[in-house]
């Protein structure tokens, strides 16, 4: 069952980026009709329900497998939940939009991805996959880390810049600058994707690999339609920056 479900979120990240490469996902500057959309709810609201099934069920996942207490699952563990808390009940607290809206139709659709991507890494971690102590584990592991927490700190410094973009109270955009977005307009994408390609490095997970893939699928044509839309917005806006990798995309 575990091989037919890796399968099935292959399947869908390859389905995700060819819908993606031809239409945006409704949400942020790109959620305009929201008549077309149905429901809503708001925006902050929608971010913690969405990717809260990441540390609840995850760890209701996890705290099942057999080798749930032991070190490398546990240090692991520690990774994501880092993660996913920041994303689940900090980062939506931050946010400078809060009177504006999501649709239900992408909250669920994250649900389900969450729960999906939350099962298959939890199970490998905790029941399917062995670490022991050995060398190959000890440098993989701490490589991992330090692409992780690189990443994160690329994300995070860059979401923050964004945010304050409307510190002096307006809701418009504006041309972020400073940082990586001297290179790329949307680092903190980029920042995501080196966080889970560390988190892959350090557990060696066929999911966590997966999931390296789905951010991919996912932010890439994101990435190219902010830039596009940038330079369509901003007539000024700095034509050497690429997308999501410096120099390259
Ligand atoms: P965006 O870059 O579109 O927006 C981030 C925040 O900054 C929003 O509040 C946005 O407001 C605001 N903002 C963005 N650009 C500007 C600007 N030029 N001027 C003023 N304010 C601006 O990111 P997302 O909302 O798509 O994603 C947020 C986080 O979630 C990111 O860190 C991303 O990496 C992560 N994420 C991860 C995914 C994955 O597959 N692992 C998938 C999607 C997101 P507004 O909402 O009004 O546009």
């Amino acid at each position: 069952m575990y091989n037919s479900l890796l399968l099935i979120m292959f399947a869908a990240s390859v389905l995700a980026f060819i819908y993606l490469s031809f239409f945006k996902a409704p949400y942020g500057r790109h959620y305009q009709n929201e008549k077309k959309w149905g429901a809503s709810l708001p925006n902050r609201l929608g971010w913690i329900i969405m990717e809260s099934p990441s540390v609840l069920f995850f760890l209701w996942v996890y705290s099942q497998g057999q080798n749930a207490l032991t070190l490398w699952p546990l240090l692991l563990l520690f990774l994501w939940q880092f993660h996913y808390i920041y994303r689940s009940y900090i980062f939506p607290f931050k946010l400078s939009n809060a009177h504006k809206r999501m649709p239900v139709i992408i909250i669920a659709s994250s649900i389900l991805f969450n729960c999906f991507n939350s099962y298959l890494n939890a199970k490998w971690l905790s029941d399917i996959g062995q670490y022991s102590t050995n060398t190959v584990t000890i440098v993989t592991f701490t490589l991992g880390c330090l692409l992780f927490f690189t990443g994160f700190y690329i994300h995070y410094r860059s979401d923050d810049i964004l945010i304050h973009l409307r510190d002096d109270g307006s809701q418009g955009y504006k041309i972020p600058n400073g940082f990586l977005f001297e290179y790329v307009s949307s680092p903190n994408y980029l920042g995501e994707l080196i966080t889970w390609i560390g988190f892959y490095v350090a557990s060696h997970s066929p999911a966590a690999l997966l999931f390296v893939g789905f951010t991919l699928a996912n932010l890439l044509p994101r990435s190219l339609s902010h830039l596009k839309w940038y330079q369509n917005k901003f007539p000024d806006f700095p034509r050497n920056r690429k997308a999501l990798i410096p120099f390259v995309i």
